[in-house]
């Protein structure tokens, strides 16, 4: 276990120093800006989404602490080509990985690999840097322009 959590820290550290996707997108179809005053978090999200509704192209900027950095580079891997109820269908999983009532969830491959994140369930202010990245994410696609954790 000891093992496993040095890994998870280790992929954490790695995307929070090299953040994938980290730009913005000048053609964006939308974006949203995500605010978490509690750690300070602050990040942009863009997407460029296809005629028929695919994830296209998404990018990220701001700053926060590595969590929230690598939450946002993760999901920007994980988000092209899919739409957005495939989108929202996993963000309520993952959410329901960070507050550790998803034990029972059948974790499918999207979902293994943000488990590097679970472990933010024994730090309950964290998960508001893990999930930052995707309320953002679900705002931009249903049109809103602004989120906050508070
Ligand atoms: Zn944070």
């Amino acid at each position: 276990m000891d093992e496993l959590r040095e890994l998870y820290q280790e992929v954490i550290l790695d995307h929070g120093k090299h953040p994938r996707n980290f730009k913005s997108i000048e053609d964006a179809t939308s974006k949203a800006h995500g605010n978490n005053p509690l750690c300070g978090d602050q990040l942009t999200i863009y997407i460029k989404l296809s005629d028929d509704g695919l994830i296209q192209d998404i990018a990220f900027t701001g700053r926060g602490c590595a969590i929230s950095m690598a939450s946002a580079s993760m999901l920007t891997e994980l988000a092209i080509g899919k739409t957005e109820s495939r989108m929202n269908e996993i963000f309520t999983a993952f959410h329901e990985m960070c507050i550790g009532s998803g034990n029972s969830i059948e974790l499918d491959e999207e979902l293994e690999k943000l488990q590097v994140l679970s472990g933010v369930r024994e730090f309950p202010t964290r998960v508001k840097c893990a999930t930052l990245s995707w309320h953002t994410l679900i705002a931009a696609l249903s049109g809103d322009i602004e989120v906050t954790t508070e």
